[in-house]
């Protein structure tokens, strides 16, 4: 009669080791697996990159003659560039994905109004935790002779100007590009976002031969994969 109430009690016993056991095995591989996810897993994004296309709903940019908004190239550049680094693993967030502003209402003053603006654009990529800001324009100038890209960092940060020089090194190898190199700036956004951060001037749309490679789909492609070669190269991705 002993053995009946003895084994039941053993398999009880065995059954509540496994169950401990099995719970235990669990936890260590969740935490491992989270762990190693976190430094290796090659499908999870390492870094996260607000990309800014610059002006937007009141605020055009540059006008061209022939009436087309520096906001406007800014957003199709913007978009493409997210498409290019998203494969590399970058998480990507647009400040933008349409014609809108970021001024509050009752917020009046040209110089008011932009600080609002760029204000939200920096708050977002910090709210973020994004890793690096990259605001997106065209240059204008009256007299429409220059031409190229060139990009421009906060003269007072040391990883903004690796991050605007690892950009521009790539720029200048898209065709036609002429050679400038990254230059400190005092600009509002640059210097006050808490993170690396940088103005990406893609062209000057006040040059006719430069604006009308600017809207062209394949130079735009080329540009875009030049910021998104040259952020990968800034953190050290393939
Ligand atoms: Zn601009």
């Amino acid at each position: 009669m002993r053995r009946p109430i003895v084994i039941p009690g053993r398999q009880t016993q065995g059954m509540a080791i496994i169950i401990v056991l099995t719970v235990m095995f669990g936890l260590v591989l969740s935490v491992f697996y989270q762990g190693s996810a976190a430094v290796l897993g090659p499908l999870e994004t390492k870094y996260k990159v607000v990309v800014d296309a610059g002006h937007g709903g009141y605020d055009p940019g540059a006008i061209t003659k022939q009436g087309v908004y520096e906001k406007e190239i800014n957003l199709e550049m913007a978009k493409r560039v997210k498409e290019l680094l998203e494969p590399a693993g970058i998480e990507v967030i647009l400040t933008r994905e349409e014609d809108i502003d970021y001024v509050p209402e009752g917020v009046r003053g040209r110089q008011s109004k932009k600080q609002a603006d760029l204000n939200h654009r920096i708050s977002l990529a910090a709210e973020a935790e994004a890793d690096t800001l990259i605001s997106l324009h065209l240059n204008a100038t009256p007299s429409g002779r220059n031409t190229g890209a060139e990009t421009f960092y906060y003269f007072d940060s040391e990883e903004g100007k690796r991050l605007a020089e690892t950009i521009q090194q790539e720029l200048i190898k898209v065709p036609g590009m002429n050679r400038r190199i990254a230059k400190p700036g005092d600009f509002y956004l640059i210097k006050n976002a808490p993170m690396p951060a940088v103005i990406v001037e893609l062209g000057y749309i006040s040059n006719p031969k430069e604006f009308a490679r600017l809207r062209q789909s394949w130079y735009q492609d080329q540009l875009a994969q030049a910021v998104a070669k040259g952020v990968a190269n800034y953190f050290g991705l393939p």
